[in-house]
């Protein structure tokens, strides 16, 4: 695993994540993933908390075009590894080894809609909990208590960033051999709320453009994409540059 750094964040490079969580369930290693992209980076050097959790992470994936075109800018050969991708595939591995999953967030009827289709595409996946992410305080301490009563395996939790991440760093002691990953709203795609944007943008890195013709109030949120790219080119300007040949 190499680690590279956007912005003064983490992005751990691995050639094959999903061989590298299932590991990790395999052996029962507590793991947080997060799935980072230029937002949630710009949101970061807002929140401090925020910059650290996904420093304290223990995996960081490359999900948004922005940080992998950065990076590749910057020399490193690297693809994007969409989160959702990522948590559909570990989300198999679970399911096929009936390792039992745990599912909060989203709105309500969400998360059942998923685990129903998932029952459908695998009868035997083991399903330990699900909740809404719209709770109170009762229901938080019920959600607590069930997630240490039933120590799940694998902990899908897509409440939004950042909630989703400090939601995770502060109760990932609850189950510490499971691998918890923040989702956003991988949920509103499984249950078929909403759709992913055509292959096509995804390829040409607009993925973004689509997600707001979707979306469009979250135009707001999405001015931190240019922004995201003046810091970075502000960054790569003032780095002193690395020399091809020069001794390392
Ligand atoms: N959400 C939630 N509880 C909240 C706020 C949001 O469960 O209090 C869910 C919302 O229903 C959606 C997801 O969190 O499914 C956030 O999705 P979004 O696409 O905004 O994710 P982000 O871009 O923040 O990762």
């Amino acid at each position: 695993m190499r680690q590279l750094n956007v912005l003064g964040l983490p992005v751990h490079i691995h050639k094959n994540y999903r061989d590298w969580l299932a590991q990790r369930l395999q052996s029962h290693q507590g793991t947080h993933v997060v799935t980072i992209n230029a937002e949630m980076t710009m949101q970061a050097r807002k929140n401090q908390d925020l910059a650290n959790v996904i420093k304290q992470a223990d995996l960081v994936v490359p999900d948004g075009s922005g940080i992998v075109l950065y990076l590749r800018s910057q020399g490193e050969k690297i693809d994007r590894c969409p989160g959702i991708e990522l948590s559909e595939q570990v989300v198999q591995i679970a399911a096929e080894n009936q390792w039992q999953i745990f599912l909060i967030g989203g709105a309500p009827k969400v998360v059942e809609t998923v685990v129903s289709g998932w029952r459908q595409k695998w009868a035997d996946i083991k399903i330990s909990g699900m909740y809404d992410g719209y709770f109170d305080d009762a229901i938080a301490q019920q959600i607590c208590e069930h997630l240490q009563s039933s120590q799940p395996n694998l902990i899908l939790v897509g409440l939004g960033v950042p909630r989703q991440e400090l939601w995770i760093q502060q109760y990932r002691h609850l189950c510490p051999n499971a691998v918890w990953i923040g989702v956003g709203g991988s949920f509103d795609i499984w249950s078929g709320n909403k759709t992913r944007a055509p292959e096509w943008f995804g390829k040409n890195n607009l993925e973004w453009l689509y997600r707001l013709y979707q979306e469009p109030w979250r135009w707001k949120r999405m001015l931190s994409l240019p922004h995201f790219v003046w810091c970075v080119t502000k960054e790569s300007l003032l780095k002193p540059k690395k020399h091809k040949n020069a001794a390392t």
